[in-house]
């Protein structure tokens, strides 16, 4: 089995705007953040983003252009994100189990990828990322500054939460 550290996409990869046009020639790599995945790939880990983006139900921006922010974030990472799971989905247009806090999209990564939750981390920057993870036995890193007592660590950035995850 493998183990993973599952990662939310705004706030934690890039630069969080609340409602705003994601386009690949906006999109702020979050300082720190390349380095630090590189630092969990050598220690094994699988990197599996796992993104609410509402703004395509919303018809703020459409799936390919977050398929091109993507892919600017796999050559500024170095092609080390193993998948990326998104939900498209915002409950003023449709119900999803899919979005976070719903669990779909981590438990279909866990048995695409054979992953141990035990074993494996969830880093997100609010309550509804860590939820699903904790359902599932993953332990959670809260990163920013949401006041969440839900977590079981937190940490300044990514950067900081490797501290957590090496000791
Ligand atoms: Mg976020």
């Amino acid at each position: 089995m493998n183990k993973c550290v599952f990662l939310d996409r705004d706030g934690v990869l890039n630069r969080d705007y609340v409602d705003y046009v994601y386009s690949a020639n906006k999109l702020e790599i979050l300082p720190g953040a390349a380095d630090a995945l590189t630092s969990l790939k050598r220690a094994g880990y699988l990197l599996i983003v796992i993104t609410n983006q509402s703004g395509i139900a919303k018809g703020i921006y459409t799936r390919e252009q977050m398929h091109e922010c993507h892919q600017v974030m796999q050559k500024a990472f170095n092609h080390q994100i193993d998948h990326f799971y998104y939900a498209p989905w915002h409950p003023s247009v449709s119900e999803s189990l899919t979005r976070k806090p719903g669990s779909l999209m981590f438990e279909k990564a866990i048995a695409k990828f054979n992953i141990d939750t035990r074993l494996s981390w969830m880093i997100g920057d609010k309550e509804r990322d860590l939820v699903p993870a904790k359902k599932l036995g993953i332990k959670t890193i809260q990163v920013d500054n949401d006041d969440s007592r839900m977590a079981d660590y937190r940490a300044q950035n990514l950067a900081d939460a490797l501290e957590v995850i090496f000791g």
